[in-house]
């Protein structure tokens, strides 16, 4: 994998990251909802320069048939990045690590799904990196959980998501590709707000367990965070088309 280029210090004698970011700060996130009019969900998100677009297929009958259960629908994802979505091209081809992702994105948001309410059925998920940069499993999660509430499917709680990590020697929110190439370590979090529950704790390098400790409070307190904005872009969904049936219904009294 291509390395991207070693800054001489991940953070400077004021205490800020390459990018301008305290250690305890998010890179800046814009969530959009329902964007796609094909699928029967969809999501897109920015968080610095990751760019991730979500789609969701279904509930629909399941095929290949045998892969259907008479007690669920069954949840398939695929975490894919584009030729063009790192520096050097990527192969089109899925990778060990999109196979690995592709898992854990399913089970980070499965626990939340109604999945009892479609049995025989089948959801598509498709998380799609269109640019990439640190922390795209994570953004990943948002996006889907989010097009996954978009395409009408049942769920428990909106599932947020957010790593931390270790830079030269503190903790750091939400880490770059940099910061995780160089740093030393990565602990990516996905978080079910409401009930406390984690449904993704994976970890790359090494932490204390003090470390550990404060890190996931930090990653759980950043899910929270995300967590308002995922409810806020819905939201605004949903103002938008209570604004166009208004609009509608009062042209249609006037005609
Ligand atoms: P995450 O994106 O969830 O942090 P990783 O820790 O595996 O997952 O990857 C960190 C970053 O490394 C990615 O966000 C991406 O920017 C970069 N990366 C991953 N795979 C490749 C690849 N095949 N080529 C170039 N960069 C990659």
């Amino acid at each position: 994998m291509p390395e991207p280029k070693q800054p001489e210090k991940l953070i400077d004698e004021k205490g800020l990251r390459i990018d301008g970011r305290r250690l305890d700060q998010l890179r800046p996130i814009k969530l959009e909802v329902g964007i796609l009019d094909k699928a029967d969900g969809s999501a897109y998100i920015e968080q610095g320069k990751n760019k991730i677009l979500a789609a969701v297929y279904g509930p629909r009958e399941a095929h290949p048939k045998h892969i259907a259960l008479p007690e669920r629908a069954v949840i398939r994802c695929r975490y894919h990045m584009a030729p063009f979505s790192v520096d050097e091209r990527k192969s089109p081809a899925p990778s060990r690590r999109e196979m690995e992702l592709s898992k854990v994105i399913r089970e980070s948001l499965e626990p939340v799904v109604l999945t009892e309410l479609y049995p025989r059925t089948m959801i598509d998920l498709f998380v799609e990196i269109l640019q990439s940069d640190g922390g795209s499993r994570c953004a990943g999660i948002t996006a889907a959980s989010l097009a996954l509430a978009d395409a009408g499917i049942p769920m428990r709680e909106i599932v947020a998501a957010c790593a931390v990590g270790k830079i030269e020697g503190k903790l750091a929110l939400d880490l770059s590709d940099a910061e995780d190439k160089y740093g030393e370590a990565d602990l990516p979090v996905a978080l079910v707000p409401n009930s406390s529950m984690i449904t993704l704790l994976q970890m790359d390098g090494s932490l204390t367990p003090s470390e550990f400790e404060r890190g996931l409070g930090m990653a759980v307190e950043a899910c929270k965070a995300i967590h308002s904005m995922q409810r806020e872009a819905l939201k605004k969904k949903y103002h938008e088309i209570k604004e166009v049936v208004e609009e509608k219904e009062e042209s249609e009294v006037i005609a």
